[in-house]
């Protein structure tokens, strides 16, 4: 099976600003970490591979300093990493994000499942996965928690959603989006790890992998961002009840009552 995993690297810290004037996070400085769905999208791809044979990629598109990210994918059990990087890719909302990694899975070509993480921890938008099925004209499942069955040509797997779960039948090539339920992500061996440090780290411009440079960064995004604000700290005070259930339970009534502006 040919796999390719979708890696995010994104802040490891909530303690971020945004740039007032670009209206983007500012990443300068701020320390990274690989999206931490990503580990398990990659966990599901290195037990696939172990089961039919094949190989895992995975795929990065971002700054230069990505290629620390990759190198702990090729520490977690990657046999290959690429890292899209290109100044005509930054600012892309998730549109552009993913017709650029659609263009890179075309190039890197013949390839079987893409697996994603649900979503990332700063974008938060859980579209990256769906919308490179789009660009790619492949079927797709998103928020996967199980794979059921797989051989090379389909997967059957559970999908989570509001109302429950799905059992869904998919034929390759395909898309998958997965949650932290579907696997247990190994810990690298130290051999890997040693050997992910040397690395060689291939780095694709967009003229490499053949993508329409107005369809990618801020002026390939239909989203705009138009302003960005930090919510108000909320004033959160906290009352501990002490007194007997009943006591506790009518004072409880009595602050609920008092808040509820009428
Ligand atoms: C605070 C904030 C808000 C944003 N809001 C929006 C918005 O509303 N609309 C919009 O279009 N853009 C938005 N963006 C930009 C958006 O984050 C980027 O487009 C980003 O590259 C992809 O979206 P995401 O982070 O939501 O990823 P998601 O769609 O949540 O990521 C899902 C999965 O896709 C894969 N993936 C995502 N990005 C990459 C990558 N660069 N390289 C490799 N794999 C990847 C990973 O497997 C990841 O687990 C926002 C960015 C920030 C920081």
């Amino acid at each position: 099976m040919k796999i390719v995993v979708c890696i995010k690297q994104v802040p490891g810290t909530t303690n971020v600003s945004i740039d007032p004037e670009t209206k983007r996070l500012i990443r300068e400085g701020v320390e990274i970490v690989m999206n931490p769905f990503d580990a398990y999208a990659l966990e599901e791809g290195v037990l696939l591979c172990e089961k039919h044979g094949g190989e895992v990629t995975a795929l990065s598109m971002g700054p230069k300093r990505a290629e620390l990210t990759l190198r702990e994918a090729l520490a977690y059990g990657a046999d290959r990493v690429i890292l899209l990087n290109d100044r005509a890719l930054g600012g892309s909302d998730t549109f552009a994000t993913s017709y650029a990694l659609s263009q890179a899975i075309r190039k890197i070509g013949d390839v079987d499942l893409v697996i994603c993480g649900k979503q990332a921890i700063d974008g938060d938008t859980a579209q990256v996965g769906p919308g490179i099925a789009a660009h790619l004209g492949w079927p797709q499942a998103a928020y996967v928690s199980r794979l059921i069955k797989s051989d090379d040509s389909g997967l059957t797997v559970e999908r989570m959603h509001e109302a429950g779960n799905d059992i869904c039948i998919i034929k390759l090539p395909a898309v998958l989006t997965v949650l932290k339920d579907i696997n247990t992500p190994r810990m690298p061996a130290l051999k890997r790890r040693l050997a992910s440090g040397k690395a060689e780290i291939p780095v694709w411009s967009a003229s490499f992998i053949k993508a329409d440079t107005a369809k990618t960064g801020l002026d390939g995004s239909p989203t705009r961002v138009v302003t960005t604000r930090k919510p108000a700290a909320r004033d959160k005070h906290t009352v501990i009840l002490n007194g007997s259930a009943a006591g506790s339970a009518s004072e409880l009534v009595k602050i609920l009552k008092s808040r509820i502006k009428l």
